[in-house]
């Protein structure tokens, strides 16, 4: 898994360098599974549930499942969302990072800090005979501070064999609740965190979810492992943002 992840992270690392305005999000996932496939790895998002593409690709009020389209042209000011997965020898990594396109403005910047510090603060909760609440109920708490809201329709998950195994990892939840967390489990902590509403709506593509009221989204996810000694972030590698 730690293969895997690493071959995750590095397609991220692959996206980042180009992203620029006048770039479509199908050249960014042509880049993503060209990575991806040359490590002798396959991208774990393509065909999974008929899903077309290697990478989902999200822009702006986009939360999550954006289809890479080469109509999909970055500008100057967009968020993005890149969630990408890779299937190595038997196993999945998964992860996401929401990217500046250019400059951002002040208030995206922040949703993209507060999104990322709530991943650690999630990361903080997992210890050994902790419970899941215990990770949404910090991930939540730390972004309700900032007056943002988490997504409650989509959620974190266990991964290895398959990419969504149980259990269900919410971005929010009750203290002291849910599943016992215990060495050898390793899940997806993936805050999607929302401007304003946590409503979001499925577009008519049946794929692409939006904030209801199309202010931003931006996410951030890794694929992590808790074990005797701690967490190992499995598909991070210092990549920044
Ligand atoms: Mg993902
Ligand atoms: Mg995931």
């Amino acid at each position: 898994m730690r293969e895997a992840g690493r071959i995750t992270g590095e397609a991220l690392l692959v996206a980042r360098e180009r992203i620029r305005p006048g770039i479509s999000t199908k050249d960014l996932d042509d880049a993503i599974r060209h990575h991806i496939e040359k490590q002798g790895a396959k991208p774990s998002f393509l065909g999974l549930y008929g899903f077309p593409g290697s990478a989902c690709i999200s822009i702006n009020d986009e939360v999550i499942h954006g289809i890479p389209s080469k109509d999909r042209i970055l500008q100057e000011g967009d968020i993005v969302k890149i969630d990408v997965g890779a299937f190595y020898k038997g196993y999945h990594g998964d992860s996401a990072r929401t990217f500046p396109v250019g400059k951002i403005s002040d208030e995206a910047a922040r949703l993209i800090a507060v999104t990322k510090q709530s991943f650690y603060e999630g990361i903080g909760a997992i210890k050994i005979g902790n419970r899941i609440g215990d990770i949404g109920h910090a991930i939540d708490t730390y972004v309700r501070g900032f007056g943002f809201s988490t997504v409650r329709k989509f959620v974190g998950h266990g991964i290895g064999r398959d990419v969504h195994e149980s259990p269900d990892v919410p971005n929010f939840g009750t203290p002291g609740r849910g599943p016992r967390l215990c060495a050898g489990l390793v899940i997806a902590v993936e805050p999607m965190i929302n401007q304003g509403t946590y409503d979001v709506q499925m577009l008519p593509d049946g794929w692409t979810v939006k904030t209801a009221d199309r202010r931003l989204s931006a996410h951030y996810e890794n694929t992590v492992a808790l074990t005797e000694e701690g967490v190992i972030n499995l598909t991070e590698v210092e990549i920044g943002e």
